[in-house]
């Protein structure tokens, strides 16, 4: 390939509303450009690196034994009121109509259209297990689209589906895509982790996510150095902080930034917008020592679901919870939380608070009856004015560093990640839904067992770029960059013998498979340089008429500090 075939637009500047190195580093090398928000046009240098994490993707995907297919972008909306989830989606599902008033939807995702080909096609137990996949574009009307390709409204998805007689055989689909996630984000040269999730709106309760780290991850990770224990912060908290007031609300949004709050992610497991109140009780322990006198008291919170009606939960019963729990008291409040008595207490807190899980409705009365008594129960919060602002997401957590670890083999320590793949065990949740029947040996119906399992395509070419750049550029792994290796040859407009040997290195190279690029547009060495470190292309050989006359020419890695100079056949057999 030579430059002047190709489309080449670097830019110095970066626009003003990148936030994140990735962002500004793709938009700055001609990488993406942006259409409207969270919506983005691939360039030709950005869509090289995207089909080659594809290729990678497809190859592993194969490997593992899954089929691939294409299933539509414009879904019919009856699949998705069969499984409920056109009514349970809220505004992150893009519906459309057609000229005759029909429902679509834009697919965020693809369980509805894999389960009616499944149960259509898949009629006996002879055809299991069975994984379809595909690479296809997604849409997501995301509250807050942002970071470029790494939260877009519109981005490109591998998303696979297994299909299982019964659930020991989904177990093995699962590790077999787990797996294969390990070996398809080796192969893309990250640094991950995979982590034990929540299975939030999708359903089911097996669930990994694999992490790229990365300090502007949107997730939090907790793990522990001293085993393999591992999982997403959501998880690990249960449930977590709430507001339960507009203005804390917002407030809390606020803090959320560059991370996502705790109460961002209580909303989405629950399945409620932000802004919906969501009601909290702040209760107590003792422990206490023989002589009876209280040792310590850990505060906790017990959450209650905004959805939840406070007089049919005070017609309840309370049988979850032990006895020993007591109402905090406004003084403790203020005390724990660091703010004024008088206000909500969970905002901002400043030190770890248990939290007691989303109790459900029948769980709740006791608790709830002198819910709103003095003492018990603090409103009205205003962020800055009644509690001081929280210097960073970490602070509004209830995990911190130096809790035990679960195992029991340690103390937790906690990491930022970008979610890039996510492995689901199913179950029977849509087959189920959407009547997706096999028949056994015996000839009897039983519903499919199911996995999903994602990778966000568009979204690891951000994360490759946030775990690898410096200051004068993008630094691809060599498995994704958009070519392997750049020649430069200096004076190409004028000197016939770099030229010439600028040809035919490019074309020996070319012969071996190398991805190769020839930049022929007779740039200056600086301009010239200074792109290629910009775009990030890991090998870079200079040919000029002065290394020439020796026989030799100048390699360059670009995590390199300085260049070296090489024999032609010597570059040839690094770069091969
Ligand atoms: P997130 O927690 O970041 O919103 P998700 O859990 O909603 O992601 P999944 O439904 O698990 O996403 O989808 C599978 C994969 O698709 C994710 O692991 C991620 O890599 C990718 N993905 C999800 N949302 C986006 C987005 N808005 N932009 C780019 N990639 C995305
Ligand atoms: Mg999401
Ligand atoms: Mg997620
Ligand atoms: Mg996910």
């Amino acid at each position: 390939m030579k430059a002047s075939q190709f489309f080449i637009s670097t830019q110095k500047e970066a626009p003003a509303d990148a936030e994140v190195v990735s962002h500004k580093l793709m938009m700055r090398a001609g990488m993406i450009k942006r259409l409207g928000a969270g919506i983005y046009n691939y360039m030709p240098m950005g869509l090289r690196v995207i089909r080659k994490v594809e290729a990678i993707i497809r190859e592993e995907m194969n490997r593992a034994g899954a089929v691939e297919l294409l299933m539509p972008v414009v879904q019919p909306a009856e699949l998705w009121q069969e499984t409920g989830r056109w009514d349970k989606m809220g505004p992150e599902l893009l519906r459309v109509k057609d000229r005759h008033e029909r429902d679509f939807i834009i697919q965020p995702t693809s369980e509805e259209v894999i389960t009616d080909i499944a149960r259509q096609e898949l009629r006996s137990y002879r055809q299991l297990p069975k994984n379809f996949y595909h690479i296809q574009t997604k849409f997501r009307d995301e509250r807050r689209p942002r970071f470029g390709v790494m939260r877009g409204r519109e981005f490109t998805m591998k998303d696979a589906y297994s299909f299982d007689r019964d659930v020991e055989s989904a177990g093995k689909s699962y590790e077999n895509m787990y797996a294969a996630y390990g070996r398809i984000f080796d192969r893309l040269g990250l640094r991950y982790r995979a982590v034990a999730a929540d299975t939030g709106a999708i359903g089911g309760d097996r669930s990994h996510e694999f992490q790229v780290i990365a300090e502007t991850g949107e997730d939090a990770i907790v793990y522990c150095p001293d085993s393999d224990y591992a999982a997403n912060i959501e998880l690990a908290e249960a449930v977590a902080l709430l507001p339960s007031r507009g203005a804390a609300t917002r407030a809390l949004e606020k803090t959320a930034t560059p991370g996502r709050s705790t109460c961002a992610a209580v909303a989405e497991l629950l399945g409620l917008p932000l802004t919906q109140t969501v009601k909290s009780l702040v209760l107590a322990t003792d422990e206490k020592n023989e002589a009876g006198d209280i040792v310590k008291t850990t505060v906790w919170l017990l959450l209650l679901r905004g959805d939840h009606d406070l007089n049919e939960v005070k017609a309840g019963k309370l049988p979850g919870l032990k006895a020993g729990f007591r109402f905090a008291t406004e003084a403790e409040i203020a005390d724990h939380f660091g703010c004024k008595p008088g206000y909500l207490g969970p905002v901002g807190v400043k030190k770890p608070v248990k939290v007691i899980a989303d109790r459900t409705v029948a769980q709740m009365a006791d608790f709830v009856s002198g819910a709103n008594e003095a003492d018990f129960h603090l409103t009205g919060v205003n962020w800055g004015r009644d509690l001081p602002e929280p210097d960073a997401v970490a602070d509004i957590r209830n995990v911190v560093e130096g809790d035990p670890s679960p195992d029991g083999k340690g103390v937790l320590a906690i990491q930022r990640g970008i979610e890039v793949g996510h492995v689901f065990y199913l179950g029977t949740k849509y087959s189920a839904a959407m009547n997706a029947n096999y028949l056994d040996e015996n000839g009897k119906p039983r519903p499919m067992e199911m996995g999903c399992y994602g990778i966000g395509v568009t979204r690891i070419v951000g994360a490759a770029i946030e775990q690898n750049h410096d200051e004068r550029g993008i630094i691809w792994p060599t498995s994704i960059a958009p070519f392997a290796v750049v020649l430069c040859p200096i004076g190409y407009d004028r000197s016939a013998e770099v030229q010439a040997a600028a040809q035919q290195l490019h074309d020996e190279l070319s012969a071996l498979g190398v991805d190769v690029l020839l930049d022929d547009r007779g740039e200056r060495p600086g301009a010239m340089f200074a792109d290629w470190e910009l775009i990030g292309v890991p090998h870079r050989v200079v040919i000029s008429d002065r290394g020439l006359k020796d026989g030799k020419l100048e390699y360059q890695g670009r995590r390199d500090a300085q260049a070296t100079s090489v024999t032609v056949a010597d570059v040839v057999t690094l770069l091969r």
